[in-house]
């Protein structure tokens, strides 16, 4: 039955959950929830969750009073205790839907603060809007990037030889990955933010407030002069390559998170041509390896259908790959709306005529539950909310984006590059073999398969 203006179980999350991991990838960040304790509980809850590590953050804990007569003296407390109680190199505040009704302006309360002599010398307050009522927790990821490329980036006139890696929302393993990748080719880069040796931090028996990892402070000022950028996601990251470009007139150009074989292969190029370096056998050899897997393995792949949900810059590749896989993607929802996102996605799907996609408003996952009933599939990819289709429909299921409360790996096993697309492709025909296994007739249940 066609809905309108009734969305059930939204296939997303709100704006400041998106800030606050965003604000976390860079280095001394104490995140900070401009509203109220409620929201601030909240994103911190889902973030522990997902990363099975303590989130940090403060909150200017609206009550009746700032509800009414707006935040800014509490924004303005806040600051002052925030910094000489937990003592970070920065707070970043965005917003929440009960400010942004109000009304605060945080240009215009963190100058305040600036101007009151509140922010001690050589520590920063960054801010970003992030009202949930629009967009989705991508645009509250891009919209705290974009903060940090355009209040911190400087231009000297001196140009360095190194390469902005604007990241896309992604885990801190692909993180870690995306630098290990750059390492390999010899190609200096700056990738902002950085949330790996942060929420993937090793036991050490001390607890760090601030671990060691994170974007530092003089790396990302140094943004402004480096020789290009490349932005990884048109939704999450190409805002913040924009900004710089603005700026501080640093070129940049935009490719997808590097998932799977397609978009890994033009991440390697766009690095190689924007760092000037060539790509090295190592490279070439794991590139083998998964044509090497994908090529072994067709079978068991070719012609299953897919219905995944899930966010524009990990679903535009991953569809890919999947196509690339001789895989069928049927349905496809996202409730993160975008004009970049619904265009490139419809660009991948030429190559399958045949599937339903539905992104924003109305795209959430009794939809896509719908659309698996009218038409099932073999397969289920998205975050842990998927269990319940999964489970309604006995349809085998690959955890895959944001959030994931119920697995681990996530944080520490990589899904981008060549070899994270081989983990990719491991997890599923993991699930397909074992449900053949399940399924199998006592005289054709194989050992070999
Ligand atoms: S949707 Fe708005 S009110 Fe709800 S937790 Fe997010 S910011 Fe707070």
């Amino acid at each position: 039955m066609e809905r309108e203006g009734l969305t059930i179980n939204p296939a997303k999350t709100c704006q400041p959950i998106g800030a606050m991991y965003a604000a976390l990838g860079i280095h001394g960040c104490l995140p900070h929830s401009h509203g109220s304790q409620g929201c601030c509980s909240y994103h911190r809850s889902t973030l522990t969750r997902h990363y099975k590590e303590p989130v940090m953050a403060a909150t200017s804990s609206f009550t009746e009073g700032a509800s009414v007569f707006g935040g800014q003296a509490n924004l303005l407390q806040s600051v002052e205790t925030i910094f000489s109680v937990y003592d970070p190199e920065v707070i970043a505040v965005h917003s929440t839907c009960l400010s942004e009704t109000i009304g605060d302006d945080l240009q215009q309360i963190t100058k305040k603060a600036s101007d009151d002599g509140k922010i001690p010398e050589g520590k920063y307050v960054i801010y970003a809007s992030t009202p949930s009522f629009v967009g989705s927790h991508v645009t509250g990821y891009a919209n705290m990037v974009t903060g940090m490329a355009e209040q911190f980036a400087v231009s000297t006139g001196e140009k360095k030889d190194q390469v902005n890696i604007v990241a896309g929302w992604m885990e801190p393993s692909d993180m870690r990955e995306i630098k290990d990748i750059a390492k390999v080719m010899g190609a200096k880069i700056v990738l902002f933010p950085d949330t790996s040796d942060v929420l993937d931090a090793p036991q050490t028996g001390k607890h760090e407030f601030y671990p060691k990892g994170g974007v530092t402070i003089d790396a990302l000022r140094s943004t402004g002069d480096s020789k290009a950028t490349v932005a990884l996601g048109c939704m999450s990251a190409e805002p913040a390559a924009i900004a710089l470009e603005k700026k501080c007139k640093v070129p940049f150009e935009t490719v997808e998170i590097p998932i799977g074989l397609s978009a890994t292969d033009r991440f390697i190029m766009a690095l190689s041509k924007a760092a000037g370096v060539s790509v090295p056998a190592e490279i070439t050899a794991d590139r083998g390896r998964l044509v090497d897997v994908m090529a072994d393995m067709e079978q068991y792949f070719h012609g299953k259908k897919v219905a995944l949900f899930g966010d524009p810059d990990q679903l535009i590749p991953l569809v890919e790959f999947l196509l690339d896989l001789g895989m069928k993607p049927m349905h496809i929802v996202s409730g993160t709306p975008g004009l970049r996102f619904d265009k490139r996605m419809k660009e991948i799907l030429e190559r399958a005529p045949y599937a339903n996609f539905k992104l924003g408003m109305g795209a959430d996952m009794f939809l896509l539950h719908q659309w698996i009933k009218n038409e099932p599939v073999d397969l289920l990819i998205g975050n842990t909310y998927g269990k319940y289709i999964a489970r309604d429909e006995d349809i085998p299921f690959v955890r895959f984006g944001f959030p994931i409360l119920d697995r681990i790996g996530h944080s520490y096993f990589a899904s981008v590059g060549y070899k994270g697309g081989l983990r990719i492709l491991e997890k599923i025909l993991g699930v397909l073999q074992d449900r053949q296994d399940r399924d199998a007739l006592e005289e054709k249940f194989e050992l070999v398969m």
